[in-house]
């Protein structure tokens, strides 16, 4: 039996970029997206060593805090020739107040005089309709790459300017923000997402 359909979602997250790409794909379908700050529900730490278990976290927090169902999503980059590092520990690769700056220093010097660099950027969503949904929707994304030498561009976030999708010789700070969505990581698991969304939960 499908549950009620689906009218609003809060996103756990205080990034308004990630906020906005989630409501350009649910909001035409008839969800409203709402975000976290709304109740003042602040969006938890991410302690865990799994994205996984990070995006299940700030779900299930948000879901308890709101009543309502909650879709959180946890992201990272992991670069083969550091074991997988940053992985879920991106945003802090250089400590809790790190910079973007700071993080795509640390991984230049981390990678400095490696050949190897190949990386991937991960994402994990993950919806939950109520704090103790037995069967969460979970979707993932990858989007394979290569850390460059130098930082180039200046759109996206994060490690972008140094993430170069080796089929447009870019760096993802390079791409318009459209491009950036068809391609990346959060981009898949979002639209995976609502693919399963529309399988399993009915859309109004
Ligand atoms: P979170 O998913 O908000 O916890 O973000 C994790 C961290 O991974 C970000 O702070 C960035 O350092 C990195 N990251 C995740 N997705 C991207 C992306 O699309 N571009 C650049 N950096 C990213």
């Amino acid at each position: 039996m499908k549950p009620p359909a689906l009218q609003r979602i809060v996103v756990a997250t205080a990034n308004p970029g990630k906020l906005a790409e989630i409501s350009a794909l649910l909001a035409p379908r008839g969800v409203e997206v709402l975000p976290a700050s709304a109740w003042g529900a602040e969006v938890v730490p991410e302690p865990h060593a799994t994205f996984i278990e990070n995006a299940l976290a700030k779900a299930r927090h948000v879901a308890a805090a709101t009543g309502l169902p909650a879709l959180a999503d946890d992201s990272g980059l992991c670069v083969g020739a550091l074991g997988g590092a940053p992985g879920a520990r991106s945003a802090r690769f250089v400590g809790e107040a790190a910079t973007d700056g700071d993080n795509n220093r640390k991984l230049l010097e981390a990678l400095q005089g490696e050949t190897r660099r190949g990386a991937y950027y991960y994402c994990v969503m993950v919806l939950l309709s109520s704090p103790d949904d037995p069967r969460p929707l979970v979707a993932e994304g990858e989007w394979g790459g290569e850390i460059g030498l130098a930082p180039r561009g200046t759109g996206g976030f994060g490690y972008d300017p140094l993430f170069v999708v080796p089929a447009l010789g870019k760096t993802a700070a390079e791409l318009a923000p459209e491009e950036k969505n068809r391609l990346s990581h959060r981009g898949q698991a979002l639209r995976r997402l609502l693919e399963q969304l529309e399988a399993r939960w009915s859309l109004p």
